[in-house]
């Protein structure tokens, strides 16, 4: 939590310092709150949500005293509200084998960090992992994965630069089901600059994947890089129409992060989030906790 609440202090402190300069022992009055509202819109919230706690703070309190403190209990407590319904753990089926998670995700999010940190977690449960090297283009990426491969016990399957990722992709999940292996990671490139090719490539790994596996990919996570702020929402529309994406990562939120995204992502787009990257270590992959998160942004 003391991670978190470092990582999201830009936003926090942001809002806190807000909120006091908005809230200074006045009456509460529309001017009032329309900062407070501003103040929200600021810290990347999004508009939807701003009104919505600016709605809650007003309710029976117009016209009266109102405290900093109080104002930061109800935020805590409308971001919650906000969070809670979209705070998922991910659920593997253990009948798969197996499991098909696809990773998407703007290059430099922390996919490849990010399935190997799940690596990890899924091999100290004791399930079998099998990483496909799916982001084919970069060598450095196909190096990491497998770097992660021996550090986890995870097999990993990669072909040359510049393979066709839709082939690796199909191989890995027959190679995984002939082994039966519990649980396929497939890393995917990210290259926005080329949008229209990344997103054909994109929808050819996943119908390659189906002519082996119909129900595959059974999980499409997605990672969000926290500092990113307001890209971050076209980056969830464009990869959630293409990929159908299932499930949210944020990472980022340990360095100097812009989480009021998430409350804003999570109002519009109601996708779970799973976890939360807090660093670069094996470790650092939390469960996402909405109200730890709450608590956290509010100050
Ligand atoms: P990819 O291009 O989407 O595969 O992204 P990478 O996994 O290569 O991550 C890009 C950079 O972000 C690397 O330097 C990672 O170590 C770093 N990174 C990934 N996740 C986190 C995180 O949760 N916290 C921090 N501080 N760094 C992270």
């Amino acid at each position: 939590f003391q991670r978190l609440k470092a990582g999201l202090s830009r936003s926090s402190n942001a809002i806190s310092q807000g909120i006091a300069s908005v809230f200074t022992k006045r009456k509460l009055d529309a001017e009032t709150l329309e900062e407070f509202e501003d103040v929200l819109i600021q810290a990347d919230l999004g508009l939807p949500a701003a009104t919505a706690i600016t709605a809650a703070i007003a309710k029976g309190r117009f016209d009266k005293e109102i405290e900093g403190d109080e104002v930061k209990t109800i935020l805590a407590e409308e971001v919650a509200k906000i969070l809670t319904p979209v705070a998922k753990p991910l659920v593997l089926d253990p009948a798969l084998k197996p499991h098909v998670i696809l990773v998407v995700g703007v290059n430099g999010t922390g996919k490849t960090t990010t399935i190997g940190k799940l690596s990890a977690k899924l091999r100290a449960e004791g399930r079998t992992v099998m990483l496909a090297a799916g982001d084919t283009f970069r060598a450095a990426a196909v190096e990491q994965l497998k770097i992660w491969g021996e550090r986890t016990g995870a097999a990993v399957v990669s072909r040359a630069i510049g393979a066709d990722a839709a082939g690796l992709a199909f191989d890995a999940l027959k190679e995984a089901q002939a082994a039966g292996t519990e649980v396929l990671i497939i890393d995917t490139a990210g290259r926005l600059q080329n949008r229209a090719e990344l997103m054909a490539e994109l929808e050819k790994i996943i119908r390659v994947i189906k002519k082996q596996d119909p129900a595959a990919p059974h999980t499409v996570l997605m990672t969000l890089d926290a500092t990113t702020g307001q890209n971050a929402l076209s980056q969830v529309e464009i990869f959630g129409r293409t990929a159908g994406v299932t499930g949210l990562v944020m990472t980022k939120l340990d360095g100097t992060a812009r989480g009021g995204i998430l409350v804003a992502i999570a109002e519009k787009y109601r996708l779970p989030i799973h976890f939360i990257g807090v660093g670069e270590g094996v470790d650092d992959l939390e469960p996402f906790e909405a109200e730890d998160f709450a608590r956290a942004i509010a100050g």
